[in-house]
Formats: structure tokens, sequence, C-alpha cells
């Protein structure tokens, strides 16, 4: 889920999307700063992040650059986001088993 605005963060879900802000030392904002919200100039550009860590491409600090730093999110790190949860929750097709594999 992409957060537009401060809400509590689901301890069950390790990648909620935010639009940070840069600020003029290179620092970005916390996914607890709603960077939007924040007086003109705070930020010197918008860039998407989640809170697992994953880092977006800067854009402009205005609108704009926030809805493409959402879809940044949603079209670039969700989808893997959501294919690793996907193939950790799965089992094993088949055991792991020592030795050669292919030609016996
Ligand atoms: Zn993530």
């Amino acid at each position: 889920m992409f957060s537009r605005s401060r809400v509590p963060r689901s301890e069950q879900d390790p990648h909620q999307g935010y639009v940070a802000g840069r600020y003029r030392d290179g620092s970005l904002s916390d996914d607890w700063t709603e960077a939007r919200r924040c007086a003109d100039r705070t930020f010197v550009r918008y860039v998407a992040r989640c809170t697992c860590g994953w880092i977006g491409l800067d854009d402009a600090p205005d609108e704009r650059g926030a809805e493409r730093c959402e879809r940044d999110w949603r079209a670039d790190h969700q989808p893997l986001a959501s294919a690793v949860a996907t193939a950790l929750n799965q089992p094993t097709a088949a055991p792991m088993r020592a030795g050669r594999v292919g030609r016996p």
C-alpha cells in the first residue's frame, strides 16, 4: 500500500511505499514525514521510498513528481516485493538433494 498520509505502519507488511523528500544536505525524510505537506522549498526533490529500504529515482518536488514517485513504487518495486513474498511462502517443489545435478 502506498501511504499518502501518516498512517500506522502494518507490522506484517514490510513494504509500504511513500514519497520522501530530499533535503538540501542530500538526506531523505522518513516514512513519518508527509513530504507534500511540508513548507515549499523544504525539499529539493521527491523520491519514492519503501519502508523496506528500497529507494527509487529522484523527481521534481511538486505534485506531479509525487505522483510519478508513487507510480515508480507501484511499477518497479511492489511487483518484485510481492513476487518474493509469494516465492518465500511456497513450499519447495522438490526436496533439495546433495550431489550432482543433471546427467547421472
Ligand atoms: Zn519494499
